[in-house]
C-alpha cells in the first residue's frame, strides 16, 4: 500500500470548494496530504468537511479565468508547504447553446479557464518540479467529450479533446523530467456542472440508461484514480486519460 500513499504530498487542486475538485481535496487530505485548494468561490464546506482528517487543507482564492493569479499560486503553495508534488487542473466551465447561436464571448470564457489556464498553471508548476528535482505529478479533469461531440456545448467538447491532446504533448516534453502528466475523463457526475440535465428528467434518464453501472457518478468516485495517479504507483504513466465513467464509454 505504500505505493498508493500520498502522505505528506502537497497537492494544487483547482476549483476544490464543490464538486470534483472538492471530492478529490477531500479524498488527497483523508489520505494524509496537504492540500492548497484554489478557487474563486468560499472554501468554507470543504475545510468543515476535511475536519478531523489526517492531511492538511489550506485556501486560496483566485480566479483562474485568467493567467493573473499562478505566479501567487505558486508562491503561496511553497511558502505554506515548503514545495509542490501534485497539480490537479479541475476549475473548469460549461456554457450550452447551439451552435449555430455560440457567442464569442461563451467560447473565450471556457476556452480560458478550460485550456488556457491548465497550460499555463501546468508550465508553472513544471518549472517548479524541474527546478526541485524532484519530478511531479499534473492530473488533467477532460471528459467524455474528450472522445465524443457532445450536444449544444462545442466551445467545451473543443477545449476537452484539447485537454486530452495536450495532456499527450506535455508528457512527451515533461517525462524525462519524472512529470506524470496525465488526466481522469469523468463520466456523468451529479455536480452544478451537470445540473441543467439532472433537472431534465428525460435527459436524465436516458443518460443513466446507457451507463452500465447504473448510476450517475458523484464527486467521491473520482477520488481514487486522483490518488493513483499523484502517487508512485503510476510512476510509469504518462499522456494517458483515464476514464472514470462507469462504463459509458464500454458501451
Ligand atoms: P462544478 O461543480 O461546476 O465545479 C467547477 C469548479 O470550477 C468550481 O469549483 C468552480 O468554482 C471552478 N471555477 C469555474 N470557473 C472558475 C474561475 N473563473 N476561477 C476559479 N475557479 C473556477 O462542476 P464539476 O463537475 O465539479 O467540474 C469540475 C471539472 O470536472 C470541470 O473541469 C468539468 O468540466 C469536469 N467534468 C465534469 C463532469 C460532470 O459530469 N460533472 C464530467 C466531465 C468533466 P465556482 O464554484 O466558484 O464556480
Amino acid at each position: 500500500m505504500d505505493l498508493l500513499s500520498i502522505k505528506d504530498k502537497v497537492c494544487i487542486v483547482t476549483g476544490a470548494n464543490t464538486g470534483i475538485g472538492q471530492g478529490i481535496a477531500i479524498g488527497f487530505v483523508k489520505a494524509g496530504a496537504k492540500v492548497l485548494g484554489v478557487g474563486r468561490s468560499s472554501m468554507d464546506d470543504t475545510i468543515a468537511k476535511v475536519k478531523g482528517m489526517d492531511g492538511e487543507f489550506v485556501p486560496f482564492m483566485a480566479d483562474l479565468g485568467t493567467t493573473e493569479k499562478i505566479e501567487d499560486i505558486i508562491q503561496t503553495a511553497k511558502s505554506t508547504f515548503g514545495k509542490i508534488d501534485v497539480l490537479v487542473n479541475n476549475a473548469g466551465i460549461i456554457r450550452r447553446d447551439d451552435a449555430i447561436d455560440f457567442t464569442e464571448k461563451d467560447w473565450d470564457d471556457v476556452m480560458n479557464i478550460n485550456t488556457k489556464t491548465l497550460f499555463f498553471l501546468s508550465q508553472a508548476v513544471a518549472r517548479v518540479y524541474i527546478e526541485q528535482g524532484t519530478g511531479g505529478k499534473i492530473i488533467n479533469i477532460a471528459s467524455m467529450l474528450s472522445y465524443q461531440g457532445g450536444i449544444r456545448v462545442p466551445a467545451y467538447t473543443t477545449s476537452k479533446s484539447g485537454v486530452l491532446g495536450l495532456t499527450r504533448a506535455l508528457a512527451n516534453e515533461w517525462a524525462k523530467h519524472k512529470i506524470n502528466v496525465n488526466a481522469i475523463a469523468p463520466g456523468y457526475i451529479v455536480t452544478n456542472n451537470t445540473a441543467a440535465l439532472v433537472s431534465d428528467k428525460a435527459r436524465y434518464e436516458s443518460i443513466l440508461e446507457r451507463i452500465p453501472a447504473g448510476r450517475w457518478g458523484q464527486p467521491e468516485d473520482l477520488a481514487g484514480s486522483a490518488i493513483f495517479l499523484a502517487s508512485d504507483a503510476s510512476n510509469y504513466v504518462h499522456g494517458f486519460t483515464l476514464a472514470v465513467d462507469g462504463g459509458w464509454l464500454a458501451r
